[in-house]
């Protein structure tokens, strides 16, 4: 008898000290919500030696007024004899501080059924809570910036799978936000269209490098859209195994570069090159025909009289017959020669690959072109209009600017001979060759 009391009272020393180590308050309370049992935590808390809490209720170290959550579950656990599990505000009275518990309290009933009384753990998750809010506040923020930017933000893992997207992301592909997380670009758009991404996805998850530069993509209307892309890896003890990307964008920025460019190189009113743009390509064949060994003709040209057009027929009958001259001589040019117009009534072509036969055959289907072009005036009778032609062959040592200057020769040379003919230094009589041609 004597050793079993021993025993039990080192099983109640063992208990007490479990449960003071427990890192919860443990308590008990009789039917009026007096203390029984209260751990070293529920002491300490309270700032009062065990003695002094027994037999007390909570209301004296608690404020009620501030929170009575404590009361109201005692009161289902003892009156109803429910089991409560959960979360309790409560404010101390003696130091005016609330914290969050999360309280499991169990009825104790007597071998005969009846409420004897009460037993609670009750776990601080006041840090927990505050750090779930920041958390939650974080996220909010995060999410309030990232889908309010114009940009696509998402994130992919290591199998190119989205392991996030903003709302501007998803909606591209036609799904939600929760909806996309798990998803390949595969899965969603065309294989193709999926292949582009994969390009700069592969530089920065295979290389672990930031990966920039410009991706485009076919929307589901067909247009195609450009997006100036930012890809971060991100990278964690195995390695990298996300990365973030960041897609803005710049179709827009795009088309107006493109339209810029094309009305650079483009003349307005013949949609031939503009001066600027021949020049540029001419240089470039010229460098390709020295490389290959072959030959390229400068053919320069002026409308004959132009003057007397324009003064005659008015500005606007003067355009047509430009227009009329153009659209007549690209007939006679392949689709490889440069054509341009270099001023008001003058015009460059590049014929490459081109030997001096050939280039005078050129010149010369084309003078007869402009001489057939049919240009009415105002009342519809017919403008005669002709041109004059001056020829230059490439060779190893000539600049471009030596080429056109050549060409110009021979053109001024055809002028002073009386218009509407072909010239070139190496020719006496260009009828003579064309009949060998
Ligand atoms: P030439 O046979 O010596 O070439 O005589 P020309 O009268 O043609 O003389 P020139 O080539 O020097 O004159 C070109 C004229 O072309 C001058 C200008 O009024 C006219 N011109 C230049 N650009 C345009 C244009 O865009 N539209 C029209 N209608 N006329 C233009
Ligand atoms: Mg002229």
């Amino acid at each position: 008898m004597e050793s079993s009391h021993a025993e039990l009272m080192a099983q109640v020393s063992q208990l007490q000290t479990l449960l003071n180590h427990v890192g919860a308050y443990v308590y008990a309370k009789d039917t009026q919500a007096r203390y029984t049992y209260a751990n070293q935590m529920v002491c300490e808390l309270l700032g009062q030696p065990l003695q002094a809490l027994l037999g007390a209720t909570s209301a004296q170290f608690f404020d009620y007024a501030a929170s009575d959550q404590i009361q109201t579950n005692d009161h289902r656990v003892l009156q109803q004899g429910q089991r409560v599990e959960m979360e309790e505000t409560n404010v101390v009275a003696s130091s005016g501080e609330a914290r969050i518990y999360w309280s499991v309290k169990i009825p104790i009933f007597s071998a005969a059924g009846a409420i004897i009384g009460m037993c609670g753990v009750s776990t601080d998750i006041t840090e927990r809570r505050r750090l779930e809010l920041q958390l939650q506040r974080q996220k909010q923020l995060l999410d309030t910036v990232l889908n309010s930017l114009d940009a696509l933000v998402y994130m992919k893992d290591q199998q190119r799978r989205y392991l996030y997207a903003n709302v501007h992301a998803a909606s591209l592909f036609g799904q939600t936000q929760a909806g996309i997380v798990g998803k390949a670009d595969a899965e969603m758009i065309a294989q193709k269209e999926a292949d582009r991404f994969g390009i700069m996805d592969q530089q920065v998850l295979g290389q672990g490098q930031k990966s920039i530069g410009e991706e485009t993509f076919v929307d589901a209307h067909g247009v195609n859209r450009h997006y100036w892309s930012v890809k971060v890896p991100i990278a964690s003890a195995s390695g990298i195994d996300a990365y973030v990307g960041m897609s803005t964008d710049i179709t827009e920025v795009v088309q107006l570069k493109e339209k810029f460019r094309d009305l650079a190189n483009t003349d307005a009113l013949t949609g031939i090159l503009s001066r600027r743009c021949l020049l540029e390509r001419a240089e470039t064949e010229l460098k390709r025909a020295r490389r290959h060994g072959t030959h390229l003709a400068i053919i320069a040209f002026d409308i004959d009289r132009f003057k007397q057009v324009n003064d005659g027929c008015g500005h606007a009958v003067g355009d047509q017959a430009i227009v009329a001259v153009v659209e007549a001589c690209k007939q006679s040019l392949r689709e490889t020669d440069l054509f341009g117009r270099i001023g008001g009534d003058e015009f460059v072509v590049v014929a490459v690959d081109t030997d001096l036969m050939g280039a005078v055959a050129v010149a010369e289907r084309m003078r007869e072109g402009v001489c057939g072009a049919e240009i009415r005036a105002g009342k519809g009778q017919l403008v005669p209009i002709s041109s004059s032609f001056g020829l230059a062959m490439s060779d190893q040592e000539a600049s471009l600017d030596d080429l056109l200057s050549r060409a110009d020769g021979m053109l001024y040379e055809a002028k002073q001979c009386g218009r509407n003919q072909v010239r070139h230094p190496g020719l006496e009589d260009p009828e003579d060759l064309l009949q060998n041609y």
